[in-house]
């Protein structure tokens, strides 16, 4: 906590300065974010960082494994399906990316097939949404046996899979169909920061070009 509070303390008498009429801006006029950004809750992705974004670009959604269920997927811990409604009918983003990364805990775990524990009915549930990427695993890459190569396929699988799922919902269907939401499926590895960009023309994560 003596960190936090002095990165509070830091913030506020330093770098607040270059962002004070901004956040003023922005208190005054609300925010007008352009892009839905998901991305797991890994503390090695900050979605801001990694895209240099200020304050008032990116509505951000973290998550474990940065999972996107279907809209059918309802329950009373889908606060992300909430997010993507919000996002795309309210806050009108141009944009949705759905950012997965190396060395991910949540696709490791989705894997590595141990038995769910009884403390973590939440956790069990949640990386089940994921399931079907483990299938696809199972089907389509076991040629693959090097388990960070497995588990960069399931990171690229699964943006894929939040991809199709964003369908599901009626308003991104409406937001595609009139021409007005584009969807991106990235992929970062935090060894050396690079991003990579799903291509649906070559079906493969490509480095990311401006
Ligand atoms: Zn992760």
């Amino acid at each position: 906590m003596q960190r936090l509070m002095e990165g509070v303390h830091r913030f506020r008498t330093g770098e607040f300065g270059n962002y004070r009429k901004l956040f003023r801006k922005l208190s005054q006029e609300g925010q007008n974010p352009h892009t839905l950004f998901i991305t797991c809750s890994d503390s090695r992705v900050l979605a801001e960082l990694i895209t240099q974004s200020q304050p008032g670009d990116l509505f951000v959604v973290k998550n474990i494994g940065n999972i996107v269920p279907t809209a059918a997927a309802r329950g009373d811990t889908n606060s992300t399906a909430a997010a993507i409604e919000f996002a795309v009918e309210d806050l009108r983003v141009s944009d949705i990316v759905i950012c997965g990364h190396s060395q991910c805990g949540a696709m490791a775990a989705l894997l590595a097939e141990k038995p769910p524990r009884a403390s973590t009915p939440h956790l069990n549930d949640w990386l089940n949404l994921a399931a079907p990427v483990r299938e696809t695993l199972h089907k389509n890459y076991a040629h693959l046996h090097e388990t960070q190569a497995r588990e960069n396929a399931a990171a690229e699988e699964n943006v894929l899979f939040g991809l199709d799922n964003l369908h599901s919902y009626s308003g991104v269907q409406e937001r595609l169909a009139d021409g007005t939401l584009r969807l991106h499926g990235w992929f970062f590895k935090i060894a050396t920061a690079e991003l990579f960009a799903y291509d649906p023309e070559t079906l493969q994560f490509a480095p990311l070009v401006s």
